[in-house]
């Protein structure tokens, strides 16, 4: 298919459009959320690592309160002066935390060493719980039994204040963009207990959910919305410019290329119009060229052509359709030319004998028809490379190029057998061809270019003093 300026823009504009669908999907690729949510265990948020060891150090100190041997024999014997003292020490080092002593067996002494357990907290002081749990407000409580040997004493609940976990919360890193804490029931319905970050990316993907060991709790995480850095924006921008730069420029140095070929072929038809040889057609890259240059190949040859008339009916004697005296000058002037470097040419100056009487006899037509036919066959009965003109009225000159005086006096006789000895000029008006011819040779030492035609000319006379229809030759 011939490419054309119509393709090529097709072909960039398609590109272009490319660039732009691919960059679109590469900005739409990069600023769609990616989830950065641990997956395996040891990629743990610190959040939740730092809720589970705030549990654990809650449960701890609720062991050590419980294993403590003045808590033991607190429970053991309910003697009020131990169980104050233990209550005011253990108050001191909890500073925020609720502590319960709570017996297993004598209701009565519990009023002694601290204050009634809340309603909400008794199911954690029934034997064989041992697991913690909490309210839906932010807190943690976890229960301890209290043990001397195998024997159940009670237990020690330890409430651990909302501001310091609600500190911790809030002070840690987020490590989604939405993050709740939540806290799960026996049935698996939960309530939420604290929420931080955006809730408007709540609904845009799926949560993970994190288990916090020993606690009541589940996190659950939303991923942040990861928009691309302005860095990897611009390195796409960078490359998609640079691969459309470079696609653009291979682009316009092929259509430089084929544009300033096809210039190049016009100047090439330009040219031979100039030498009058216009080829029938000059092949071009671009289809948008080709119309106007075959509409130029024909304007050219027309051009050429009437040139071509004009120069040959410029160069030709118009009644008897040989060479006019114009012409003649020129060749003998291109021929002298050659004299220098060794060729040799003749020349034959003919003179038809008797003209005048036709004209007188038959009227100036049957003249002119005389000259027609007399110059038909002086080209009939020369050869190709003979040069034959008309000088002027009844007088033609034959060049014989590259032939020497010798051979031309042979030409001559031979044109003198060949040529019709009788010429019709009109119906019925038959008259007797004779001609006078002088030669002659054009010559290295001729210091003006006709003095070979004067030789001629002198050979002429010649003939014609001694009786006519006869040929006569001068040397140079
Ligand atoms: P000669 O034998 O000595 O050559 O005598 P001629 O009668 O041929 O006379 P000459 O060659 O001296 O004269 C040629 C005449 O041809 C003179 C002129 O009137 C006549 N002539 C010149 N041009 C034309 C022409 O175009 N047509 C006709 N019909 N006659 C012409
Ligand atoms: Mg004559």
């Amino acid at each position: 298919m011939k490419p054309s300026l119509a393709r090529f823009s097709l072909a960039l504009f398609v590109a272009l459009e490319i660039a732009l669908i691919v960059s679109m999907l590469t900005v739409y690729w990069l600023s769609s959320p990616v989830a950065k949510l641990p997956q395996a265990k040891g990629e743990q948020p610190l959040i939740a690592q730092q809720i589970e060891n705030m549990a654990q150090d809650v449960r701890q100190t609720a062991r050590l309160i419980a294993r403590h041997p003045q808590t033991i024999a607190c429970l053991k014997t309910g003697a009020e002066a131990l169980c104050r003292t233990q209550a005011a020490n253990i108050y001191a080092l909890n500073e925020g935390a609720q502590i319960y002593l709570v017996p297993t067996q004598t209701v009565d002494s519990q009023a002694a060493y601290s204050a009634v357990l809340p309603e909400a907290y008794t199911h954690l002081v029934t034997p064989g719980q041992t697991q913690a749990t909490a309210t839906s407000s932010f807190g943690l409580t976890v229960s301890e039994p209290v043990r001397d040997g195998n024997q159940l004493l009670g237990h020690v609940v330890l409430i651990q204040a909302a501001p310091h976990l609600q500190e911790l919360f809030d002070s840690l890193p987020l490590p989604g963009g939405y993050l709740e804490l939540r806290q799960y029931d026996n049935a698996g319905a939960f309530t939420v207990v604290q929420r931080r970050g955006d809730e408007n990316l709540k609904t845009s993907a799926a949560a993970t959910l994190l288990p916090l060991a020993d606690t009541p709790w589940k996190l659950a995480l939303w991923p942040a919305q990861s928009h691309a850095s302005l860095l990897s924006y611009f390195t796409v921008w960078l490359v998609l410019s640079l691969l459309l730069a470079a696609m653009v420029w291979l682009m316009q140095s092929r259509l430089r290329i084929w544009v300033s070929e096809d210039l190049n072929a016009i100047v090439g038809l330009v040219t031979d119009i100039r030498r009058q040889r216009v080829r029938s057609s000059y092949p071009v890259n671009l289809l948008e060229f080709e119309k106007p240059v075959s509409m130029l190949i024909k304007l050219a040859q027309l051009t050429v052509g009437k040139q071509k008339q004009v120069e040959t009916e410029a160069s030709l004697d118009h009644l008897s359709q040989v060479y006019n005296r114009r012409s003649f000058e020129a060749r003998q002037s291109e021929l002298f030319k050659t004299l220098t470097q060794g060729w040799v040419h003749s020349l034959l100056i003919i003179d038809i004998d008797n003209f005048k009487f036709v004209n007188d006899t038959y009227g100036h037509d049957a003249g002119d028809q005389l000259i027609v036919q007399f110059g038909a066959a002086l080209k009939t009965h020369l050869r190709g490379s003979d040069f034959v003109a008309r000088l002027g009225g009844d007088e033609f000159c034959v060049i014989f190029p590259n032939t020497p005086l010798a051979r031309a006096i042979e030409l001559a006789e031979r044109l003198r057998a060949n040529l019709p000895a009788v010429l019709e000029l009109q119906r019925g008006v038959l008259h007797r061809l004779n001609w006078s011819g002088g030669l002659s040779e054009y010559s290295h030492k001729d210091t003006a270019e006709n003095m070979a035609l004067s030789r001629a000319d002198n050979a002429l006379l010649e003939a014609k003093r001694s009786g006519r229809n006869t040929t006569r030759q001068k040397a140079a």
